[in-house]
């Protein structure tokens, strides 16, 4: 299998950007959270198992998930959160694999925002973790999403503990810069990531 890089980091703190720094490279970049919206489409197997735990108050006129009522009951309930963790995670872990089976690329990238650990994905070689500090992570929230303080406070204060996040993270990059600082951390990371994975 093809060289693998984890990427992981807070909501807001960057991943997306990042990710497309990479992509930009020549990296190819899978994203857990596209695996998920894929397999949550109409008619697909998660998607039916969905609507058989909520009914159709889940669903848009269309016939699609009404995605932002789903995130407001497992923002509000831990049990349900848990419920939809237990039935999406396998399945994307599966989909992540085959593209990484896949991969003609130097290496690869998987972003997985909820990564903790390497214990579920035995073949990524090294998990970059982005932060950022709070309080620029509740500003870009706010600017990007349209959502107000408190909305940003409360998304933050459900992510996983940062101290278990940085025992498992080989490399850190803390993005409170501008972009074109970004850039150059990117640049750095890439070129060890090469060469890590002629070894
Ligand atoms: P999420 O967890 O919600 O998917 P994310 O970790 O992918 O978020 P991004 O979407 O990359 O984070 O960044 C959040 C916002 O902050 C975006 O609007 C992005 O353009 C902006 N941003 C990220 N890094 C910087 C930076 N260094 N300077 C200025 N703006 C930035």
């Amino acid at each position: 299998m093809v060289y693998c890089v984890g990427l992981t980091g807070g909501i807001g703190s960057g991943k997306t950007t990042v990710a497309e720094l990479f992509s930009r490279l020549g990296i190819e970049v899978i994203h857990a959270d596209k695996i998920s919206r894929e397999l949550t489409q109409k008619d697909k197997s998660a998607y039916k198992r969905i609507l058989e735990h909520y009914g159709n108050r889940i669903l848009l006129d269309d016939g699609e998930l009404d995605r932002s009522k789903l995130r407001e009951i497992i923002f509000s309930d831990p049990k349900e959160r848990d419920w939809l963790e237990h039935l999406l995670h396998p399945l994307i872990r599966e989909v992540i694999k085959q593209r990484v089976a896949a991969s003609l690329s130097p290496y690869c990238m998987i972003e997985i925002p909820l990564l903790i650990s390497k214990e579920a994905y035995p073949y990524i070689n090294r998990i970059l973790l982005l932060c950022a500090p709070e309080e620029l992570q509740i500003s870009r929230l706010m600017q990007r999403d349209q959502c107000s303080k408190e909305q940003a406070q409360a998304i933050l204060a459900a992510q996983p503990d940062i101290e278990k996040r940085l025992d498992s993270a080989d490399d850190i990059v803390i993005n409170n810069r501008d972009i074109e600082q970004l850039s150059q951390k990117v640049n750095d990371l890439h070129y060890t990531y090469l060469q890590e994975s002629k070894k």
